[in-house]
């Protein structure tokens, strides 16, 4: 009942969403109202919009390369060769297409970078919270421990010429949910373009891709959610061409106990939620793994080290949202944002 009552607050958020990316619109034409569909996939609601072709198998083929992803890379499905890696943790390396490949490798070398603030054997802590299922509940200090001691990156080994994946001990786990979205986004992007649709918005549970320009050649205008008002209210806006922003935050998928309330983004080195100032925070990229992999890791460092974090990585900018009802932006955003609610203002 609670998965339900998620789901279906996500498929208003989306809608909203839509209509605020469409309301934006300045002068809408014939030609910009796209051929759309959504599916609740991957544990979210996607939907992709095509702005510029009006051939509706291309956005079946785009449902198929999900459910294909989703069957290999989840962890809430059997038999899945995320889940066989697993099994096997502590056994023997297991070889693996070159999509686990690829997103695995992808989040050592963030988890890495970050120096562990995201992890992506994270697993035994996600399952043991279970944020966002029926499950949800808060563990024991024994529990949380006991996990704990299971993650770590380091011994995570990956054969790139065999392309075998290992984790070196029993019972850890790999989750790809911080980055996996942002790899799916990076697909569908290169399918679309493939099969040319090449004016499209692909949205994945928030996490947008804004491929090419609107059909009138315009930049769109995507809205930056307001985390603390109905679903689709948002705080401003920018203009992107050929773009992914993807958002991490803590209003989303929580639960609440003994009037605390439990976000999904864990902290490895406590075993709890990370515990910072930050609401929300969005990562402008060219890549969308590239942008999940440090909305992730950003809202694990916080503000401060964040925005140092950030400037030291090429070509991607971000917007936080604090508590405090701050912004705080990088550089390249900074004329770029446009704030459109009165309850927050521009910190830096
Ligand atoms: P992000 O900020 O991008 O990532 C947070 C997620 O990363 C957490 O939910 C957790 O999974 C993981 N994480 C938490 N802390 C850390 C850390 N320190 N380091 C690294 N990772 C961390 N959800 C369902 O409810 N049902 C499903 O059937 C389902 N299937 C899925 C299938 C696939 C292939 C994938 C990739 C995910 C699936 N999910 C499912 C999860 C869901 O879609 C999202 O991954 C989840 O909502 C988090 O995405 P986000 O962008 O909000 O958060
Ligand atoms: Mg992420």
């Amino acid at each position: 009942m609670k998965k339900l009552k998620y789901i279906l607050s996500l498929v208003l958020f989306v809608t909203m969403t839509f209509t605020l990316v469409g309301c934006t619109k300045p002068q809408p034409t014939e030609d910009s109202h796209p051929l759309s569909k959504t599916e609740v996939i991957i544990g979210t609601v996607c939907t992709i919009s095509l702005y510029d072709n009006k051939d509706s198998a291309i956005i079946d083929k785009c449902f198929n390369r999900l459910r294909e992803l989703e069957d290999i890379l989840s962890i809430n499905k059997l038999n899945t060769e995320l889940d066989k890696v697993n099994e096997m943790a502590g056994k023997e390396p297991v070889k693996v297409g070159d999509d686990t490949f690829t997103v695995v490798a992808e989040g050592l070398k963030y988890s890495k970078l970050s120096q562990g603030a995201l992890d992506i054997t994270i697993g035994p802590l996600v399952k043991l919270w279970g944020i966002g299922t029926e499950n949800a509940k808060v563990p024991t200090e024994n529990e949380i421990n006991e996990k704990k001691s299971l993650i770590n990156y380091n011994d995570l080994v990956l054969d790139e010429q065999n392309k075998t994946i290992f984790l070196k001990r029993q019972n850890m786990i790999i989750d790809l949910g911080a980055i996996a979205k942002g790899y799916a986004a990076d697909e569908l992007a290169k399918l679309l373009k493939a099969n040319n649709a090449n004016s499209a918005i692909i949205d994945l549970g928030g996490n947008i891709f804004a491929l090419g320009n609107k059909p009138d050649g315009s930049k769109w205008k995507i809205g930056v959610q307001d985390p603390e008002n109905a679903r689709g209210d948002s705080i401003g806006f920018i203009e992107v061409i050929n773009k992914s922003i993807v958002t991490s935050g803590i209003y989303e998928r929580y639960f609440e106990a003994n009037g605390k309330k439990y976000h999904h983004i864990l902290n490895p080195t406590t075993g709890y939620p990370y515990e910072n100032e930050i609401l929300g925070v969005s990562i402008i990229s060219d890549k969308s793994i590239d942008g999940d992999a440090l909305s992730t890791t950003l809202f694990a460092l916080g503000i401060e080290k964040g925005l140092e974090f950030i400037d030291s990585q090429e070509g991607v900018e971000a917007l936080f949202i604090s508590k405090d009802h701050e912004v705080y932006l990088t550089k390249g955003l900074k004329d770029n944002f446009n704030l459109t609610s009165g309850k927050y203002k521009i910190k830096n």
